[in-house]
């Protein structure tokens, strides 16, 4: 099957997905092969289902058969599918990547453009190989702009993704600690994001550059085009606000206060508004955008439960993320406890980056500090470590937390949201 026969049968579906438990009338299925017999079950749900058509690459689909489609691989089939509808879409792209803040500046940008344009954007955090071609194919003919989130952890991946999405418009969010064990330390983090940089370059794309961040600034030097916005530089010009621990933004007279908390997300509020502005979503719009959204997501959350002020951030965590963290945390009037959660992905980072993280918490002004994970239990953080979230659980019976405010945060692999109910 080629992707150019294929390509009508797309263009009247109602939608793809990976996952057959999602079809709906008119889905078409990619099929990923686990065991031959999952993978002609899932086929036979998905199109009980109503989808028009399943992408299988299993042997055992050798045989033609009504609405399947058997290929080589179901991955390549699915990102040569995208690439080439890509190239039937002739709206902005704006490609996002960075370390720390794509989902948040994702959802902010949404936010903002969706008040003035029919946008289209990833979904939850689809932003790899897969997440990305599927993004792509969820932008439809009634689309006027889409918002697409790209992630990596290695070398190549963003310039192979830049290949797929083709952004006419581009922004890192920050060079930070995160999956350095595979991009090989800071260095590396620099060089395999920049890979937006470099694609926006050789197609005369549009940058948006964060003049705050001197790496950034550094890297996109002189650069053309670029939308440049900051506190002290740049064509937008954006004052940081901060309202009962909620992080807002004034901008061309307005001011629009997020359901936000923690200082980094200035930059990401920036971000959406500079593209309100450019874009010429009118002023009270992007505002009301801002205003809008609350983040349901376990990233920068605050919630209110009995007597707590609980931060819950445990969606994900690296080196950078938890120090900016704890550093809004610090700031919270009243009595704190942090539970801290294992970050992940730091390989030989590792041992030195939870000893300074733990060090940070020690000097942080916090009543109580937990933390959860043998790494941090190795450097020294023994005091009150659990293994787990469920013997975090066990010692919160033990020993309820008193404290006013509690900020929560780890890697997705700890898990921390569940222990919450025992809070
Ligand atoms: P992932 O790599 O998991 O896709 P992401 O880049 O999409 O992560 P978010 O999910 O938006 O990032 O945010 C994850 C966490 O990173 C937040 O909860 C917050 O603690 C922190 N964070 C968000 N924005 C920033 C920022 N601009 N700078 C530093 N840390 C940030
Ligand atoms: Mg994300």
């Amino acid at each position: 099957m080629n992707v150019e026969l294929f390509y009508p049968i797309l263009l009247e579906s109602s939608g793809v997905c990976i996952d057959s438990r999602e079809v709906v009338e008119g889905s078409v299925f990619f099929a990923f092969t686990g065991s031959s017999f999952n993978a002609a079950q899932n086929a036979r749900q998905a199109i009980d289902r109503g989808a028009i058509a399943v992408i299988v690459e299993d042997a055992a689909f050798a045989a033609p058969q009504d609405k399947i489609f058997r290929v080589d691989s179901t991955l390549v089939f699915l990102q040569q599918l995208a690439r080439f509808h890509r190239k039937h879409l002739n709206i902005p792209v704006i490609g996002l990547t960075g370390s720390n803040g794509k989902t948040t500046s994702k959802e902010l940008i949404h936010a903002v453009l969706s008040q003035h344009f029919r946008t289209q954007y990833t979904k939850g955090n689809f932003n790899n190989h897969i997440g990305v071609p599927l993004s792509l194919l969820s932008v439809r003919a009634e689309h006027q702009i889409a918002v697409i989130e790209m992630g990596a952890n290695h070398q190549g991946e963003i310039a192979f993704l830049c290949e797929i999405a083709r952004p006419t418009f581009g922004y890192i969010t920050n060079f930070g600690k995160a999956h350095l064990e595979g991009f090989g330390g800071l260095e590396g983090v620099i060089k395999g994001k920049s890979e937006l940089y470099d694609y926006l370059k050789s197609e005369g794309a549009t940058a948006l550059v964060n003049q705050e961040d001197t790496l950034q600034v550094a890297k996109m030097e002189g650069y053309q085009p670029a939308i440049r916005f900051g506190v002290h530089s740049g064509q937008y010009l954006f004052t940081p606000l901060e309202e009962d621990r909620y992080i807002g933004i004034s901008f061309e007279g307005q001011k629009a206060i997020s359901n936000l908390t923690g200082a980094y997300n200035f930059s990401n509020l920036s971000a959406a508004v500079a593209l309100g502005l450019h874009f010429g979503v009118p002023l009270q719009k992007i505002k009301e955008g801002i205003e809008q959204y609350v983040p349901s997501n376990m990233r920068s959350q605050v919630v209110t439960k009995d007597h707590h002020t609980l931060v819950l951030d445990t969606y994900n965590a690296n080196p950078s993320s938890m120090k900016e963290a704890l550093a809004n945390f610090s700031q919270f009037q009243g009595s704190k406890c942090a539970v801290l959660g294992a970050m992940k992905e730091l390989g030989e980072y590792s041992m030195q980056e939870h000893a300074d993280i733990y060090g940070l918490a020690q000097k942080s002004g916090l009543e109580r500090i937990i933390t959860v994970g043998v790494e941090f239990a190795q450097v020294g953080a023994q005091n009150e470590n659990y293994s787990d979230v469920y013997e975090l659980i066990e010692g919160l019976n033990r020993n309820p937390i008193k404290e006013q405010n509690i900020l929560i945060k780890g890697s997705r692999g700890t898990a921390l949201e569940k222990c919450l109910e025992n809070l």
